[in-house]
């Protein structure tokens, strides 16, 4: 079993919803990562009696917490006064730890307040925990059956003090036992769809299953326990992947994040030594946006509505040859900074459309790649906020499909060859639908 973990956040703002407790959450990543269980989240505000009797509640049931917050010199910082108190031991006057905060007031050529001299008030018998980025040192110890850590409530500090100074500790104090945890990233196939594909799956008893999604990707995440054996573990996910097929843009092991799509085609775009020119519609820059600080993006241009050549009714596009107008629209970019490939994103529909939520709208996503071009076309919903957002995402997914795959494989694929030439875009040959 593996040992219990809970999570004490500290303070009146995180109480209130003012501040959003994002240590927790990184913190509990961590510690399961590191193969606790964790099994709370508690948040109490700045009175000294409530943060008491958690201390003493967590120390009958957890075998490890970590506390953040409440470490600093004002009156509402009463850690290291409730840890006195909840356990019975005196705080004490520690002199490495005073000389540290003095230091930090030095190098910053500033007068320490009085009140900082609080912070260097540890408990009895507790560890210092050295803290470089700030004033408030953490420290350690253990009651009971539970090995309590306190760390600032400032996040880049907590976090490189957990780092640091944390995981070693528990490393030494647990006998831990992480699991291995894969996360296959998929964009264009909704959780029930994934769901479904994955029921042709003979999924171990040992191993759960869980999926997280959102606006721009689902993660299906394989959670193997403990020593799983390391080909059995490789084949479950090969075949996982299979299923997912080219929705699937990343394999994330713990170790090896990749980030979001807009970064593995960053990677990709990169790697392959290929540069971009994008065109969009109505999407106010949206999809340049996502490639903002890539080197590969050449040049970017953003059209309110179509140019007037190639309006035909409304803001948009309204029906036709859609490629060719993509086409057209990609020979607009200026030629003195020629791109490798090119992007367009058209709405096909009215201005009234895109901005009436109780409407659909359809979006063409149309990539120039060397001597063929690819073509989605998709409905996007919602306001025209989430519309934009939306259709700047399945664009982007176009490109990194064919980054990865060499094509797009939907149905709504169309194909063709064409020339990209000082004169602008010539198609070669008709698509194919
Ligand atoms: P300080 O010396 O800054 O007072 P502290 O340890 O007393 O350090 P707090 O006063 O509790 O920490 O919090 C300092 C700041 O850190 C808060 O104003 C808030 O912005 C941030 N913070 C605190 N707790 C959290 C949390 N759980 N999640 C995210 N941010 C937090
Ligand atoms: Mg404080």
């Amino acid at each position: 079993m593996n040992p219990i973990l809970e999570i004490f956040s500290q303070g009146e703002e995180i109480v209130t919803g003012h501040t959003i407790d994002t240590n927790a959450a990184w913190l509990a990543q961590q510690a399961v990562r590191q193969g606790f269980c964790v099994t709370r989240h508690t948040a109490v505000g700045d009175k000294l009696a409530d943060l008491v009797t958690l201390l003493q509640e967590i120390a009958q049931r957890a075998d490890c917490c970590i506390c953040t917050g409440g470490l600093g010199p004002t009156q509402d910082d009463l850690t290291a006064e409730a840890v006195a108190l909840a356990f019975g031991l005196p705080l004490q006057f520690d002199p490495k730890a005073f000389a540290q905060i003095e230091a930090f007031f030095r190098l910053r050529q500033r007068d320490m307040p009085e009140s900082n001299r609080k912070q260097a008030l540890l408990p009895k018998g507790s560890v210092r925990l050295n803290n470089k980025r700030g004033t408030a040192p953490g420290f350690a110890l253990r009651y009971q059956r539970c090995w309590f850590v306190f760390l600032p409530g400032v996040p880049s500090e907590m976090r490189t003090m957990f780092v640091k100074r944390v995981l070693p500790l528990l490393q030494k104090q647990f006998v831990l036992q992480p699991s291995t945890l894969i996360s296959i990233k998929t964009y264009g196939l909704g959780e029930s769809a994934i769901q479904q594909r994955l029921n042709a799956l003979a999924l171990p008893a040992a191993v759960q299953l869980g999926f997280r999604a959102d606006l721009s990707e689902v993660e299906t995440k394989l959670l193997f326990p403990y020593a799983y054996p390391q080909p059995e573990l490789t084949a479950l996910v090969a075949e996982t992947v299979g299923l997912l097929g080219d929705a699937v843009f990343a394999v994330d092991t713990q170790d090896t994040p990749s980030g979001s799509m807009a970064d593995v085609v960053r990677q990709l775009m990169a790697d392959k030594g290929l540069s971009l020119s994008l065109v969009e519609t109505a999407s106010q820059g949206l999809l340049a946006s996502l490639c903002v600080g890539a080197d590969w993006l050449v040049a970017a241009r953003y059209e309110p509505s179509l140019p007037n050549w190639a309006k035909q009714r409304g803001l948009v596009f309204d029906g036709g040859d859609i490629a060719g107008l993509a086409r057209q629209l990609a020979g607009s970019v200026p030629t003195d900074n020629p791109a490798d490939w090119v992007l367009v994103q058209v709405y096909e529909g009215s201005y009234q459309q895109l901005q009436d939520k109780s409407q659909a709208i359809t979006v063409h996503s149309v990539l120039l790649a060397d001597a063929r071009y690819h073509q989605s076309v998709h409905t996007v919903t919602g306001n025209s906020k989430r519309k934009q957002s939306q259709a700047a995402l399945l664009s982007l997914d176009l490109l990194r499909r064919v980054l990865q795959f060499g094509q797009y494989s939907n149905p709504t694929l169309e194909t063709g060859e064409v020339r990209l030439s000082r004169y602008g875009l010539q198609l070669l040959a008709n698509p194919q639908k």
